[in-house]
């Protein structure tokens, strides 16, 4: 197939990540016949730098005109400002909201040979694979706000529409069909009323999937089976705020930041594919950081926007075989041990491939 593949590389380490996955699937066109176009633009400080925008109107047209994009990260110290009127996160929110990618995807593996940079007993994260399916672009953090500088009150609304909870819920559901089939839904069902029009929208929606197993779990209790029985869990749809929480507490069991992937998807057909880590101004330009989480992003791009599942599947047993093979980057490595920087193990990940 031929697929036109628009690069946003961003910040920091964005561009060190990002040249991985473009290396891993240019191996994976060559394999399998395909042909992917990779055109390269401006998101985040770098973009601001250049044209004044975290979003310049050339990069959203490169993106319509696209399959998919493949996001780095952005930002970094030089534009951390708060205050400043034009920031590089806005790139990010932007680019998700002009697409409606209204449903964010976030896989959580454990890998066995990673137990030891987790704080959890290694039987406990045996046979660890969860799908996050978060809702991106409603609830608490969209609704109506009051915020004054100097009243003694302010408040912030979760509001949810049956429309909102329907759409994710069958992505979710459907994530759950080509995976073990069971569905927990996460709310707060028993204090919150839009949480009541979750839970029974979810309900109703799985009419449509008998085939998948459902059930409901109260996010305070969620937090809990996350660490006590994390392998328990095939796919998760929470809100945006409670999809936001669980996840960045469930990255603990992958070992580091930087093996997790993401994919926001939305109404339209496409998809944006980044890495769940920022731009780690820390090790940045240093051939330290882990490209796992860009490479498996760009698998997820394969197996949703493009619908090669075989060639995703393939990235996702490279990295396995890498990381059996003791491919490490620093932040991976055992205690004191050695490890490799991010184009040897990107060498390792394509000779696995
Ligand atoms: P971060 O994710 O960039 O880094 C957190 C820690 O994890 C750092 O110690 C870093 O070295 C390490 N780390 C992250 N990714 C790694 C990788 N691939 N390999 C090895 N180690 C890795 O978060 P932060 O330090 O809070 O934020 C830094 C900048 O990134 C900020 O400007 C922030 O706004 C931005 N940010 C961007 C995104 C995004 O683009 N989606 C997400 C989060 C933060």
């Amino acid at each position: 197939m031929k697929a036109s593949i628009v690069l946003l590389p961003g910040d920091g380490i964005g561009p060190e990540v990002t040249s991985a996955a473009v290396a891993v699937l240019q191996k994976i066109a060559s394999r399998f016949g395909h042909e992917f176009l990779f055109q390269d633009a401006l998101i985040g400080g770098g973009a601001i730098d250049a044209t004044g925008s975290a979003l310049p109107d050339e990069t959203l047209r490169a993106a319509e005109g696209s399959d998919a994009i493949l996001l780095g990260a952005v930002g970094g110290p030089k534009w951390d400002n708060p205050t400043a009127a034009v920031r590089p996160e806005q790139g990010l929110l932007k680019i998700r909201k002009h697409f409606d990618l209204y449903a964010n995807l976030r896989p959580v593996k454990a890998y066995p040979a990673l137990a030891a940079h987790t704080p959890l007993r290694p039987e406990l994260l045996e046979g660890v694979d969860i799908l996050f399916v978060r809702e991106l672009t409603g609830g608490m953090y969209f609704g109506e706000r009051k915020e004054q500088g100097d009243d003694d009150f302010a408040y912030d609304t979760e509001y949810y529409s049956v429309t909102e909870v329907e759409r994710v819920a069958h992505i979710a559901f459907r994530a759950a069909q080509g995976r073990r089939r069971k569905l927990t839904s996460v709310d707060k069902a028993n204090v919150l009323a839009a949480m009541r029009l979750w839970r029974r929208t979810v309900v109703k929606v799985h009419e449509d999937y008998a085939d998948v197993a459902l059930d409901h779990v109260l996010v305070d209790a969620c937090t809990m089976h996350l660490i006590t029985r994390p392998a328990s869990f095939d796919v998760v749809v929470a809100s945006n705020m409670f999809g936001d929480i669980l996840s960045d507490e469930a990255s603990v069991l992958a070992g580091s930041l930087g093996m997790l992937p993401s994919a926001s998807l939305g109404a339209g057909k496409i998809g944006l594919y980044e890495p769940v880590h920022g731009s780690a101004p820390d090790i940045a330009g240093q051939g330290k950081a882990n490209p796992t989480g860009a490479i498996l992003s760009a698998a997820m791009m394969l197996r949703y926007s493009l619908k090669l599942e075989a060639e995703a599947a393939a990235v996702e047993r490279a990295v396995d075989a890498a990381l059996a093979s003791g491919a490490r980057t620093a932040d991976i490595a055992p205690r004191g041990g050695s490890y490799i920087s991010t184009q040897e193990y990107q060498a390792a990940v394509l000779s696995a491939l």
